[in-house]
């Protein structure tokens, strides 16, 4: 899955396209005959990262009037109806609902599954999960409902700011600096932690973290029964 800033990428390239008409078509896809876009309108670009998918290999190219075009590689494509993204859940977006976010944070659930949750947070994928509660200080698997208002509103924070420094590394060819995702060490030279977490009977995510920086709430609760 696509985490925001890359689809945020994608949609600031292809925006300045909107309003424009398809002159040309180009490529080759089996699911989509590219003729098929001959003299449509492109009438808009959204974002949305939460739609799945597997590796597809096709090939679009979009002639406009303008006389620039658009090619998509390696893109997975396939007719959808209107995205159901709201802006409000949407983490790089301007009308992005930060109360509507330490609601949700706040339930009694661990919170790196809050995090994944593209309904309450559209854009956030496990490399900004795993960075955002390492920088926050909070262990994956506390509850929300038993952290400090404060803490919640530490995590948002981290959470917008790793992903807006990401996008704008995107932009100017600058990597992406991880802290704990797929580290052994987190900064302060301590032993990583490593396990997948996920909700019962949902989908398990590699989750890295380390113990000392991320200290366990409640502390007392065997890690083996959050474990599938
Ligand atoms: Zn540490």
């Amino acid at each position: 899955m696509p985490e925001g800033p890359s689809v945020r990428k994608f949609h600031h390239l292809t925006s300045p396209f909107v309003g424009q008409q398809v002159v040309k078509t180009g490529g080759s896809s089996k699911k989509l005959n590219p003729a098929s876009f001959q003299s449509l309108w492109f009438q808009d670009t959204q974002v949305s990262p939460s739609s799945s998918g597997g590796h597809a290999s096709h090939r679009l190219v979009l002639h406009f009037s303008s006389g620039r075009f658009l090619a998509f590689y390696n893109c997975q494509m396939s007719w959808s109806s209107s995205p159901v993204v709201q802006p409000t859940s949407d983490i790089l977006s301007e009308k992005f609902h930060r109360g509507q976010a330490l609601e949700a944070l706040g339930q009694e659930q661990p919170v790196c599954y809050t995090l994944l949750d593209q309904r309450c947070f559209s854009g956030l994928g496990n490399i900004i999960k795993n960075e955002a509660l390492y920088r926050a200080g909070i262990h994956p698997l506390s509850l929300g409902s038993l952290l400090s208002p404060r803490q919640l509103e530490v995590l948002v924070d981290h959470v917008v700011e790793f992903s807006t420094d990401w996008l704008q590394g995107k932009f100017q060819g600058r990597q992406n600096h991880t802290q704990i995702y797929q580290k052994e060490q987190c900064p302060a030279g301590h032993q990583v932690r490593k396990e997948a977490f996920g909700p019962p009977g949902g989908f398990q995510r590699l989750t890295w973290w380390c113990p000392q920086c991320q200290p366990r709430l409640p502390p007392d609760e065997p890690e083996q029964a959050q474990l599938s």
